[in-house]
């Protein structure tokens, strides 16, 4: 048995027994990790109020043979607008999947933890988080070491704008139009402009972006490319993309 001091982002809880929750935390310490919170589901106990998705928490925990605990916590901070916004609500739920989805347990990655943090407090603020989704989205994909080639043929290395045909998920890139042949028509269209928005947002502060004019059309755009990127890379459906989508496309 151990025990450690962590700050934490809860990504996702689920029931567990009579009246526990298991929560699974994005931690500063270690990485994604998993703990029962022993009674969070009895009204009166002092983790219910803690333990709600996004919440960034101060905890200890017990490390146990099978499943470690949560045994105390202090909330930093509630990210409440993110659960009574729908809009906020869908990208947040989004983001959080993601991040469960892509990160394996118990590995530590700092960048990614404080990026989250940062990228929540943004998502907070934010009348209209479509441009803000689509940075953390393909910044998040960096971090996981999964860049899209944008700026070149994945095959061949073409790089004119003019000769690169639109986005193969399967390739990891923009494909050429020599390189895709026949298969040009299965490949995600995307506008050269398009391209250099993306391209753009791998270098730009949530913040900054956070500023910017939301045009749905480009936000679109761009979703349409990352999201069937990050659909091949997940390997299985991803459930609250289908809830964003309904709520986003067609704005
Ligand atoms: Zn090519």
């Amino acid at each position: 048995m151990g025990l450690y001091h962590c700050e934490g982002i809860i990504l996702r809880t689920r029931i567990f027994g009579e009246a526990d929750r298991i929560v699974t935390l994005l931690t500063k310490e270690k990485g994604k990790i998993e703990a029962v919170a022993r009674g969070a589901r009895r009204p009166r106990n002092r983790l219910v109020g803690v333990t709600q998705q996004f919440s960034y928490l101060r905890g200890l925990i017990f490390t146990g043979k099978d499943l470690d605990q949560l045994s105390q916590a202090e909330l930093i901070k509630s990210f409440a607008p993110l659960r009574d916004d729908l809009l906020k609500m869908a990208y947040a739920t989004w983001w959080v999947e993601l991040l469960d989805t892509f990160l394996p347990l118990a590995e530590v990655n700092t960048g990614i933890f404080l990026f989250t943090l940062a990228g929540l407090v943004v998502l907070e603020q934010t009348a209209d988080p479509m441009l803000v989704s689509r940075a953390f989205e393909l910044r998040l994909l960096r971090y996981l070491g999964y860049d899209p080639v944008l700026d070149h043929c994945v095959r061949c290395r073409e790089g004119s704008s003019e000769a690169l045909a639109g986005f193969a998920p399967a390739e990891g890139g923009m494909l050429c139009r020599s390189c895709a042949g026949v298969e040009g028509e299965k490949l995600i269209p995307v506008r050269p402009s398009a391209l250099k928005v993306l391209r753009d947002l791998y270098g730009t502060d949530l913040r900054v972006v956070a500023r910017r004019p939301v045009d749905p059309a480009l936000g679109n755009e761009l979703g349409r490319l990352l999201f069937s990127f990050i659909q091949w890379r997940a390997e299985k459906p991803l459930k609250s993309l289908a809830f964003l989508q309904s709520i986003t496309v067609g704005r």
